[in-house]
């Protein structure tokens, strides 16, 4: 049996290295995924950094990938019940264990906040073996959620990648009416998808704000009708660019996607009156950030959503966008980088500094 290579942060603020380990042994119900490819997120950049609670380093990061089933013990079975077979490419969901039996789950039915959820990449560390996608091989536990990826590219669903749940969620969060006008803050990944989902959501035109400009040059070709670049235009230079693109009025729905504690002001400011605010940037502790209770919420009537997390309905619905090629057409015209397992630190400070618009991992490469 030879060994695997994955990609390791040791500790918090340490360098990825890459180690070899042994193949783990498979329990009843479960596989082994060979990797194809593997996201790098902004979330590993925390990861790396430390920023996150509650993570049991070393970890092993990759949260959302594609592969093919290498090896399954037992029976792996799709959503309707049929069995999945050796060689199949699929994509996992990265939440595993959420319990369906706590107050959560079953009185709120907020799945995403169940206390017993694991994530592959992020909580589930070195220590629960092959748990992230940045390996040759990841171990995948018994009633891990699997979705067929069957006739869609790797590369297509990867440049949703962990993006697309998450913007899924939050567009599904935002209930755009048909033909509003929806302001996107941010123009990373999230953003991106999220411009993609509004339009298709029905919005009649969407606003993109974010940096940098290769950034917005590709908020503009997902279909974006306007951008504008917050690195070089003040606030009350942004708010005055919505208002003119809005009849003065302010966008109907704003999707904050940035991570800055600003923004989630800035998204309130810029909506119009009696409109819709989901945040779902906010995935790390950046801080706290004041605002003004009469006049930027009560006074505005606004709706003020938080969005944490995805769940299956939303990789679920995510995958089947992917295997329609008309629709997936602008994520596939997005540009993606890939680097090897040996490569992993590169790819987190490309990631960290904008510079490209989606990293992958390809342990093949
Ligand atoms: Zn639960
Ligand atoms: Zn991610």
């Amino acid at each position: 049996m030879g060994g695997v290579l994955a990609a390791v942060i040791p500790e918090p603020g340490a360098r990825v290295e890459v180690r070899e380990v042994a193949e783990p042994e498979l329990e009843e119900n479960s596989a082994l995924l060979e990797v194809e490819l593997s996201e790098v997120c902004g979330t590993d950049v925390h990861l790396q950094r430390g920023r996150l609670a509650g993570v049991p380093y070393p970890l092993v990061p990759g949260h959302v990938s594609v592969g093919r089933l290498g090896k399954i013990r037992g029976r792996m079975l799709d959503v309707e019940g049929r069995a999945f077979r050796e060689g199949d490419r699929v994509t996992f969901l990265d939440v595993h264990r959420t319990c369906n039996a706590c107050w959560q789950c079953l009185v709120a039915k907020s799945t995403t906040r169940c206390p017993a959820r694991k994530v592959y990449g992020i909580t589930y560390g070195f220590a629960d073996t092959l748990a992230g996608g940045w390996a040759e091989k990841v171990y995948l536990k018994p009633a891990t959620r699997c979705i067929s990826l069957e006739g869609v590219e790797a590369e297509t669903f990867m440049a949703g990648g962990c993006a697309l749940p998450t913007a899924l969620h939050a567009v599904e969060r935002a209930q755009i009416p048909l033909g509003a006008t929806v302001l996107v803050l941010g123009s990373g990944p999230v953003g991106l998808s999220a411009v993609i989902l509004a339009l298709m959501s029905g919005a009649l035109r969407v606003l993109c704000t974010g940096a940098p400009d290769s950034r917005l040059e590709a908020a503009r070709a997902a279909g974006a009708h306007a951008t504008l670049n917050v690195e070089t235009h003040s606030t009350d230079e942004r708010e005055e660019w919505v208002l003119a693109h809005t009849a003065g009025r302010g966008a109907d729905v704003v999707v904050e996607a940035t991570g800055a504690p600003a923004a989630v002001v800035e998204a309130m400011r810029y909506a119009r009156d009696a409109g819709t605010v989901v945040v779902v940037g906010q995935y790390t502790d950046h801080g706290e950030v004041s605002f003004n209770p009469h006049l930027d919420l009560n006074r505005k009537h606004l709706d003020v959503r938080g969005c944490w997390g995805s769940d299956f309905s939303h990789f679920y619905r995510g995958a089947q966008l992917m295997a329609d090629a008309a629709r997936a057409g602008p994520w596939s015209r997005l540009r993606l980088e890939r680097f090897g397992l040996g490569r992993a630190n590169e790819a987190l400070a490309a990631v960290a500094s904008g510079r490209v618009v989606k990293a992958l991992i390809d342990p093949r490469a």
